[in-house]
């Protein structure tokens, strides 16, 4: 039997292999950073969402540290049985504050609150609309529902609204309809329009969620997100976002309504029955939380250097999509030429994930950069000038 199995994965890999589908993970040997070491190569990183560098700032690795000294490695125990010490009492209440909410809630990862939250807010009569770009723990957390659903096209809030019309038309829906769109789509570094998301809702009574995970740390004041930056605070109700990016530890949050953490708290699966985060986890996410509203500056270099890295490359001439945000993309097209790109660009110094289907269409294939407040402009510099060299050995540019 395991036989046949290994037999069939080989089989299934050598498929993915011959259509460029098939990459192992680079091994780091050092932190999170404007230069990283890989597989003994010091190379300019260009692939981590870090975005505020705080993965090695001293009052963070500080906090982790006390509370490891303190607490010990682990929890031992789920959330609503011996897992939920004061640290993530503490942690929950700093996000809300910063996100402008009346309360959150902790989850294991940005994934698992997705997942947590679709699958949890909506039962059998329900309907869920997401936009095609979600992430995949979006379409995860909807596929786990009972809620029917649909998809509407890319931020195209006229066919969100065709939507919501059938649903509460032809379909009949007279349960809940979640509205759910990410923030900033981590593909192309495009931002959701929440107003139009917001007047969709409110017109068909739909209820509004925003997966934060690239925006938290990075739009809106002091990093506060895409519902600060757009000023929907009082038109919108559902949060979730990530502490693995610009938080750069790791776990996920859902932020809203306190009546609606205690609905997640008796009934979201992954917070019921999944270990809860280790104290030195929850003391560093907290920690985090208090140098971005104590230092300004990490958040002003990340955009200084944004537009700095992206004018370079789009005056390079290379196709950069519509990011808006610190993601920039380099769209090549086919997967066996952004990985030929991406590994030439490794060979000289800079680490560019290739992106493939599935996480964008099969011809929408690219290299991925992401800069942070890490960078020095000399870096960045660097980085665009191995950049120019490579796109033009392969014709790209
Ligand atoms: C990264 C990401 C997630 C997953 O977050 P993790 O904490 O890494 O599980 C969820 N949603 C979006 C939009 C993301 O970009």
């Amino acid at each position: 039997m395991g036989h046949k199995l290994n037999q069939w994965c080989a089989q299934e890999i050598d498929s993915l292999r011959s259509r460029s589908l098939f990459h192992m993970p680079r091994v780091h040997e050092t932190a999170p950073g404007a230069r990283v070491s890989i597989g003994g190569r010091k190379v300019i990183q260009l692939s981590n969402n870090s975005y505020l560098g705080l993965a090695t700032h001293p009052k963070v690795v500080a906090a982790a540290r006390g509370a490891l000294e303190k607490y010990g490695v682990g929890t031992g125990a789920v959330r609503p049985i011996s897992g939920t010490m004061d640290l993530h009492v503490q942690c929950e209440e700093r996000i809300a504050r910063f996100k402008g909410v009346e309360s959150a809630l902790l989850f294991q990862s940005g994934f698992t609150a997705n997942v947590g939250v679709v699958s949890t807010l909506t039962v059998e009569g329900d309907h869920i609309i997401s936009d095609e770009l979600n992430h995949a723990s979006i379409i995860d957390g909807a596929r786990l529902s009972k809620a029917t659903r649909a998809v509407y096209k890319h931020k195209d809030y006229g066919n969100l609204r065709e939507l919501l019309k059938e649903a509460r038309g032809a379909k009949g829906i007279k349960g809940k309809i979640l509205v759910v769109t990410d923030g900033v789509f981590s593909m192309d570094g495009d931002v959701a329009d929440l107003k139009a998301t917001a007047d969709a809702c409110e017109e068909f009574d739909a209820v509004p969620m925003v997966d934060d995970a690239h925006a938290t740390g990075v739009l809106g004041k002091g990093g506060r997100g895409t519902v600060d930056e757009q000023h929907v605070h009082d038109r919108w109700a559902l949060t979730v976002g990530t502490l693995s990016k610009a938080i750069p530890v790791v776990g996920g949050y859902f932020a809203g309504p306190k009546v609606v953490k205690e609905y997640l708290i008796a009934k979201a699966r992954p917070f019921l029955f999944s270990c809860s985060a280790p104290p030195a986890v929850v003391a560093a996410v907290t920690a985090c939380i208090d140098v971005m509203e104590t230092e300004p500056q990490h958040l002003k270099n990340l955009w200084d250097n944004t537009r700095f890295f992206k004018e370079g490359l789009k005056s390079l001439g290379f196709n950069t999509g519509d990011s808006v945000t610190p993601i920039t993309p380099v769209i090549i097209g086919q997967g066996a030429k952004a990985a030929k790109f991406s590994q030439t660009l490794f060979d000289n110094g800079v680490f560019a994930t290739g992106i493939y289907f599935p996480m964008v269409a099969e011809e929408k294939s690219r290299i991925r950069t992401i800069v942070s407040a890490a960078h020095k402009r000399e870096d960045l510099q660097e980085a665009l000038d191995i950049f120019k060299k490579c796109g033009k050995e392969l014709g790209l540019i």
